[in-house]
């Protein structure tokens, strides 16, 4: 049975092309010394705010080595910005991870945090600054199967269930920003049809796979732009790398 994961949707509805060569093929190119710092910048902050979470000390000594001491500090701005959060006395899940299995395919998702009471609170950081766009963020694939996998796994109706993003910037001075987006039937419904058309592409896609054709790629050009695969792709024009291409790495 195939795992996907939040990613993958992401990919496969961007370019089925791009999701072949990263996850059927394996191909891709290194990280960068700066995105390989970014990258291990923000496993470290998770790290941090799990360890928080779960009682630790983790901000309470001033530390010498500047990446700690500004990981600290980072720490200490989220828990400021959202004290109610690590405070609360309901059900409180770090890194927790549920699976549901769905038209053949299993799903894992990881919660950085889940507050569990009357109501279900997923959270996820982010080391990047909010986006001025939230509609882009609601489309995303994190969004929308976080709160779809709790509904399908646990008692919880999708009225009972909110996603929040907070947005933490290591270089930034600027407080922690969030973004909630609240769960409903008429989202879940959407969600699931969604998923269920995406999912009858793929197996079409993995069927011809197998026989020897590729898959499709994207007509939107404009998605080739950071790609590592332009040239393989013969689409050269939009070669310029982006950050922001760059996943976060789940611990
Ligand atoms: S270069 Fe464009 S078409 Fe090729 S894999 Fe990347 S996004 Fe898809």
């Amino acid at each position: 049975m195939m795992r996907l994961s939040q990613t993958q949707l992401n990919l496969i509805e961007a370019c089925p092309r791009r999701f072949q060569h990263s996850f059927l093929e394996q191909l891709g190119s290194p990280l960068t010394a700066e995105q390989q710092a970014r990258l291990g910048w923000g496993t470290k902050f998770h790290r941090m705010v799990q360890q928080y979470a779960i009682g630790l000390p983790v901000t309470t000594l001033d530390a010498i080595d500047p990446e700690v001491a500004q990981l600290q500090s980072c720490v200490r701005s989220l828990v400021s910005a959202a004290p109610a959060v690590f405070t609360t006395d309901v059900y409180s899940h770090s890194e927790y991870r549920r699976t549901w299995e769905f038209q053949g395919y299993l799903f894992t998702v990881i919660y950085d945090l889940l507050l569990m009471g009357d109501e279900a609170q997923i959270f996820d950081w982010k080391t990047y600054g909010r986006p001025v766009r939230s509609n882009q963020l609601a489309e995303n694939w994190q969004t929308r199967l976080y709160p779809l996998v709790l509904t399908m796994t646990t008692h919880y109706a999708p009225e009972q269930v909110a996603m929040t993003y907070w947005f933490v910037q290591p270089e930034e001075t600027s407080e922690p920003q969030s973004l909630t987006f609240r769960y409903s039937v008429a989202q879940r419904d959407r969600d699931l049809q969604a998923l269920a058309g995406l999912l009858d592409r793929l197996a079409t896609w993995l069927q011809t796979y197998a026989q020897g054709h590729p898959f499709p790629q994207t007509t939107a050009h404009s998605a080739c732009h950071g790609c590592s695969f332009v040239r393989r792709c013969q689409r050269e024009d939009a070669s310029v790398q982006s950050w922001n291409e760059v996943q976060e790495v789940g611990l």
